[in-house]
């Protein structure tokens, strides 16, 4: 086997200074202007919320890792390589030729009548029996319906609980709403029920007005850690207890790459759970379709602030999405997916035993597209980033997945869009960047 990177230093050599560049621009201050010299006057014009948006490191990285001859383990994208396109592309077509008017002109907020109950299929699929597309509300992604979320429940300074590690898209919205954010921690089972009971109560007593508890339960972004089952309903009860809503965001959970799915918070609790859900993971991201079920009481409200955001969702994507779980053979799409993920999760695993430095451990994952590292107390994976491109590799350095303030020792490693054989090169590369802080 090739044991050198062809290519990857003459690389890490001219995108170091970018790399460091850009990492800084991501952790920095969000009140810096971007550039150098006096702030253009309209910084004056800017709201708090805008200052509180910041660049998220993951879109940084992911930008540099698309260059040649890095082994990128940063990017979590689904491998659509998969996917029926000539005949999605005349599906596509066929739409447009034949409902044009309908296709490109708007349409409900809400999204389509059609789409909705559908979505309540796909839903049965991932555990909820009783969904009423009433209660459906279709978003651009799971993203948006997040956004919508703390738009609709967070005034300033209100906290969100989030388990820590938590995903970076989420903890970046929360903060543009200049939302507390505060981390609850987990274990390799998830959430700990009693932790979370008393992180509750310290921040009540704090003064502090608890709005949501976001959790990801089947396969977290980035940790790929599943909430045991016999948690789930305590997480449930502590937070009704406590009046605060569950926003349970589940874009992974029908990637369980074998056995059965265990049962969302959802399923036995539509008072308490507003639940999120997307065609991302199990289909294509560039649609932008996701969508939240809202418990009935609440979906108004949502609703109506979803509308505020987007007037409609994209009519031609819905449709297309609708012929798709009509047409196609979505259920055996997710198959494929799973069998995909599975294999490349188990390269992984593997390689990560072959290289790995005594001092790191990792997680197993059951499903998803990633696996979470952690190192010994006390190294800082942030700068190993700069070392890890000079060795031909790429990876998200933890503290981008933290509510907690300061360095972390984790970090996270993509293997949804990567070959076997290239997850292996990877961590090949990591290694002796990972053993060497770890001497040192
Ligand atoms: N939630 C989680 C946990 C994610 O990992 C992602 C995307 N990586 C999203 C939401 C956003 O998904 P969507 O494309 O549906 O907006």
């Amino acid at each position: 086997m090739n044991t050198t990177a062809p290519g990857a230093n003459a690389a890490a050599e001219t995108l170091s200074e970018e790399a460091v560049d850009a990492l800084a621009r991501a952790g920095g201050a969000p009140h810096a202007p971007a550039g150098r010299g006096a702030p253009h006057p309209h910084e004056a014009l800017l709201s708090s919320r805008a200052a509180n948006i910041k660049q998220s490191a993951v879109r940084d990285v992911f930008e540099i890792s698309m260059q040649p001859g890095l082994v990128s383990l940063a990017g979590g994208n689904p491998y659509l390589q998969s996917l029926p396109l000539e005949r999605l592309a005349a599906t596509a077509a066929e739409i447009v030729a034949e409902h044009g008017l309908e296709a490109l002109q708007y349409g409900g907020g809400q999204g389509t009548e059609e789409l909705r109950t559908q979505i309540c299929e796909v839903m049965a699929a991932e555990g909820i029996l009783d969904a009423d597309p009433e209660n459906v509300v279709i978003t651009a992604g799971s993203q948006s319906a997040q956004d919508v979320a703390a738009k609709v429940f967070c005034d300033p300074g209100d906290v969100i609980l989030l388990e820590d590690p938590t995903y970076v898209g989420a903890l970046n919205t929360f903060e543009a709403y200049e939302v507390d954010v505060q981390p609850v921690a987990g274990d390799e089972h998830g959430i700990i029920p009693s932790l979370l009971r008393e992180r509750i109560a310290a921040l009540q007593a704090e003064g502090k007005r608890i709005k949501l508890l976001y959790t990801i339960p089947n396969f977290n972004n980035p940790s790929g850690v599943m909430l045991a089952p016999e948690r789930r309903q305590e997480i449930v009860d502590i937070c009704r207890e406590a009046n605060i809503l569950v926003l349970e965001d589940n874009p992974y959970g029908l990637l369980k790459f074998d056995g059965v799915l265990p049962e969302p918070l959802r399923a036995a609790n539509p008072d308490d759970v507003l639940y999120l859900g997307s065609f991302s993971k199990i289909f294509a991201p560039g649609l932008r379709i996701g969508w939240a079920l809202v418990p009935a009481h609440l979906k108004q409200r949502y609703y109506l602030a979803s509308e505020a955001v987007t007037l409609c969702p994209p009519t031609l994507n819905q449709m297309l999405v609708s012929e798709y779980l009509r047409n196609y053979d979505w259920q055996g799409q997710i198959a494929t997916y799973r069998a995909l993920y599975a294999e490349r999760c188990a390269a992984l695993l593997e390689a990560l035993d072959e290289f790995m430095p005594e001092g790191v451990s990792w997680t197993r994952p059951e499903g998803g597209f990633f696996v979470w590292l952690t190192l010994p107390e006390g190294i800082d994976t942030y700068p190993l980033l700069h070392e890890g491109i000079d060795a031909g590799v790429v990876f998200v350095p933890g503290a981008a997945f933290s509510a907690a303030e300061g360095p972390s020792s984790k970090l996270r490693l993509a293997f949804s869009a990567v070959p076997p054989g290239t997850l292996r090169e990877g961590v090949r590369r990591l290694a002796p960047v990972l053993a060497k802080a770890i001497a040192a």
